[in-house]
């Protein structure tokens, strides 16, 4: 089947006039999609033949229905299991913050960037998420949760950057105000650290917020849990953060895992502050989660505080991250490509 939601609007537009049909119908199916409507059925002002054209020539509404759902008992975080129509399943988790409901979306079904630390990466990659799959992980879940989701941040299975003409598409839609309507300021990209999609991203979505993967105060540590730095070392990526920073006048989040006894030291901390001098940047402290297989252990309470301290005593502002879903294993790091079997 062909997914409706993998169109932009001037796409389905092109569709519509091609099946010899009004080009203001596109207008009206773009607008159900994106509010949410659980299939062809709901689109009350959309003639059935039409429908059942479009049905015909192979087009669905891509939509979703969650095959599990775990609802966290420590914090209401919910985690989705989705199947694919190629027989793949990705995970989603939402996740309700003070400052509105987040859906934290998979970009890829795996991941291949094989991070030392991480579940996505174990099984590799399956393949690319679409446009619709990635706009439908928000849809599904609002249907599920009954509420709207304001926030999107794109940190779910796999590497965003690493399918970037779907992922700029996804954006283009789910900010149509056509549609969906969602402000680019309220969608956030993590990426392992690709370089050359770090400018291209600048150019074409300077709104949209940036975070990086970074792990580690130098190459030897980092090298040692992302093989992505020995394609992109340090300070080339530093280097492309500052030219971001530049640019986009936007600041940019770094991600830092704490792993005991690898990246978690006074030493670490200090070297750190050197990397980042003169980069506009929060880091965001994420103590780590477990992972069975990876056969790393989180940093110790103290730890985490302590080099949260000291990024702050030399003016990097540090925040360490509130961990949701850890009894679902919907924390960072901890989704994976078919669920938890
Ligand atoms: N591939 C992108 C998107 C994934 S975002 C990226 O690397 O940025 C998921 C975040 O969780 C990344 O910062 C990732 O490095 C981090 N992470 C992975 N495994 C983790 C773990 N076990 N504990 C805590 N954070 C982890």
């Amino acid at each position: 089947m062909k997914n409706l939601k993998d169109l932009q609007l001037n796409e389905m537009e092109a569709l519509l006039v091609a099946l010899g049909e009004p080009k203001f119908r596109a207008k009206q199916i773009f607008a159900w999609l994106y509010k949410g409507v659980s299939g062809f059925d709901e689109m009350t002002n959309v003639p059935a033949a039409l429908k059942n054209k479009l049905e015909e020539a192979g087009w669905s509404t891509g939509v979703f229905v969650p095959a599990k759902v775990q609802i966290s008992k420590l914090d209401g975080t919910r985690k989705y299991l989705f199947e694919l129509s190629d027989g793949n399943a990705i995970e989603s988790v939402y996740m309700k913050y003070k400052y509105g409901n987040t859906i934290c979306i998979s970009s890829q079904a795996g991941c291949r960037m094989g991070c030392k630390f991480c579940a996505s990466t174990i099984g590799g990659l399956q393949r690319n998420l679409t446009p619709g799959e990635m706009a439908e992980q928000l849809l599904a879940a609002e249907r599920d949760a009954g509420e709207p989701i304001n926030h999107i941040v794109v940190m779910g299975t796999g590497e965003p950057f690493d399918n970037y003409e779907n992922l700029s598409k996804f954006i283009r839609i789910i900010n149509d105000k056509n549609g969906r309507n969602l402000g680019m300021r309220n969608i956030t990209v993590s990426t392992c650290g690709l370089v050359p999609m770090i400018e291209t991203f600048a150019k074409d979505f300077p709104q949209v917020n940036l975070a990086i993967s970074l792990h580690a105060p130098n190459n030897d540590i980092r090298n040692s849990m992302m093989p992505v730095n020995k394609k992109y070392p340090m300070e080339v990526l530093i280097e492309a953060c500052k030219k971001y920073t530049e640019e986009t006048s936007r600041r940019i989040t770094f991600e830092y895992t704490l792993v005991k006894d690898k990246n978690d030291s006074r030493e670490n901390a200090f070297e750190l502050i050197e990397k980042l001098r003169g980069v506009l940047c929060h880091v965001n402290l994420i103590p780590l989660n477990k992972v069975e297989e990876t056969g790393l252990d989180t940093s110790e309470r103290k730890a985490c505080e302590a080099f949260k301290k000291i990024l702050e005593d030399h003016g990097i502002p540090a925040t360490i991250r509130r961990e949701l879903g850890d009894d679902i294993d919907g924390a960072c790091g901890q989704l994976r490509l078919g669920g938890k079997k």
